[in-house]
């Protein structure tokens, strides 16, 4: 009889966002977040702090379940000293996602990075790995849910409990249901 397959635990992810503009784009680092939290991070380290950014994302949390929150750092350089797990870069400029994803599968905890506008030069030497996801310029935005979605698959509806509110997934049009109690997600 075959051996039953082991079910792969799948890592912690943290996310640290360097270089957001309080005030000039709160737009992108708010669908930075949204994009972190749906597709399976855990928290979001945001470089400078951003406390109104981060008031409306716990709002987004209580409305829809999950612990998930961001975290403002005055520094992002003790965040990277500090974590304990593996840490990756996303930049056009790393290896491809293909070789680098067969060494950090197994990663218990990681710290994924994504840059603004401009870059600081030492994340390029104090992170573990620098991962493209394609070698062209896009957005980070983009590149974290590609790899957050290669990383973890698809995100359990149990990480989403005790939300007010959650969707029925319909062919046409819209259904949500409030929820009374506990979300069993
Ligand atoms: N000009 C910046 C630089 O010096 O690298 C890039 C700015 S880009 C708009 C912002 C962020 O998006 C980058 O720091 C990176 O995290 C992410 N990004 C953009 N294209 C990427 C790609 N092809 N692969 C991985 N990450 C990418």
């Amino acid at each position: 009889m075959p051996a039953p397959r082991r079910k792969r635990r799948r890592p912690d992810v943290a996310v640290l966002r360097v270089g957001h503009r309080p005030g000039r784009d709160p737009r992108l680092t708010t669908h930075l977040a949204l994009a972190a939290r749906a597709l399976g991070a855990s928290r979001l380290f945001l470089h400078p702090p951003d406390p109104e950014l981060a008031d409306r994302i716990a709002a987004v949390a209580r409305r829809w379940g999950g612990t998930f929150g961001v975290l403002g750092v005055s520094s992002w350089k003790p965040v990277l000293s500090e974590y304990r797990g593996g840490v990756v870069h996303l930049t056009m400029y790393g290896e491809a996602l293909t070789s680098v994803l067969p060494r950090i599968r197994r990663a218990p905890r990681l710290l994924v990075v994504v840059g603004g506008a401009k870059v600081p030069a030492a994340l390029f030497e104090d992170a573990d790995y620098n991962l493209a996801i394609g070698s062209q310029p896009h957005s980070e935005v983009a590149a974290l849910a590609v790899f957050l979605h290669r990383l973890l698959g698809d995100t359990p509806p149990s990480r989403f409990r005790g939300g007010e509110q959650r969707i029925i997934p319909q062919r046409r049009g819209k259904r949500v249901l409030a929820v009374r109690g506990r979300n069993p997600g």
